[in-house]
């Protein structure tokens, strides 16, 4: 059962969106040349402390694993749930900050991927593909859409730009839970899956490879890399499905567009 949020929900879940997308627009402020990615992890834990909210991620538990960071931080070819440590963010290094916060019993989701002064037209344009992915799929997520018509959008830009989309990983529903249904494969058929409808909260993240869409796990259980070492990027919202246009919860105005 996909959970459809009432008009009281949605507007828990607009505020712990807007609070996460507010941290995430902060903490990217953070990144330069130098600093440590466990300091930027501290960062984001003050922010939230600050705005009375509690990570979604630190202490996740998956199996006997708990996750120990206040948010994922995962640099190049690190896909995703990467954890703040003594390695310091270096120039031309892609840095992806995922940020989930919990307030007042409610889940927000969102995440980016920040360049590091001039990178690689190529990973540049890795970055905007993939972002462009994501904003595919938000354009077709509506009533009345097909699950995999969203999931097909992602791959398509993907696919077209002669990048590889990551399937170990995946979106999913938000809202009291960080994982609810459904889950949000970045590759699918137009057409299949559930219709969507009006008041589900769902959190669309594209993971897309520059190579080869293998990964792998690092030996500290969490983080996870591409297995030829080439670039991954990632972006992700939180959106309200309507019966029009989709409400786009994590939108940022101001590091939104490069
Ligand atoms: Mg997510």
């Amino acid at each position: 059962m996909i959970p459809i949020k009432s008009a009281k929900e949605v507007e828990k879940m607009r505020q712990a969106c807007r609070t996460a997308s507010e941290v995430l627009d902060r903490v990217s402020e953070t990144i330069r040349p130098g600093v440590s990615t466990k300091e930027i992890d501290e960062v984001a834990a003050d922010l939230m402390e600050e705005a009375g909210v509690k990570s979604a991620f630190l202490g996740y538990r998956l199996g006997h694993r708990v996750f120990p960071g206040n948010i994922c931080i995962s640099l190049n070819d690190e896909v995703v749930h990467g954890i703040g440590s003594q390695r310091r963010i270096q120039y031309g290094d892609i840095v992806k900050l995922d940020i989930g916060v919990i307030q007042e019993g409610w889940v927000g989701d969102t995440a980016t991927t920040v360049a590091v002064g001039v990178v690689d037209d190529r990973v540049e344009q890795l970055l905007r593909v993939t972002e462009s992915a994501l904003d595919r799929a938000i354009s077709v997520a509506r009533e009345g859409t097909r699950l995999g018509d969203i999931c097909a959008e992602i791959e398509d830009e993907a696919v077209r730009n002669h990048f590889s989309v990551v399937r170990e990983f995946v979106g999913h529903g938000v809202g009291r839970r960080l994982h609810e249904e459904p889950q949000i494969p970045n590759y699918g058929k137009r057409g299949s899956g559930p219709k969507l409808k009006a008041g589900m909260t769902l959190a669309i993240e594209p993971m897309i490879n520059m190579g080869t869409a293998a990964v792998r796990l690092l030996d500290d259980g969490w983080t996870v890399r591409t297995t030829d070492g080439m670039p991954s990027a990632h972006f992700e919202h939180t959106v309200l499905i309507t019966k029009d246009e989709p409400e786009i919860l994590t939108w940022r105005a101001k590091t939104q567009l490069r």
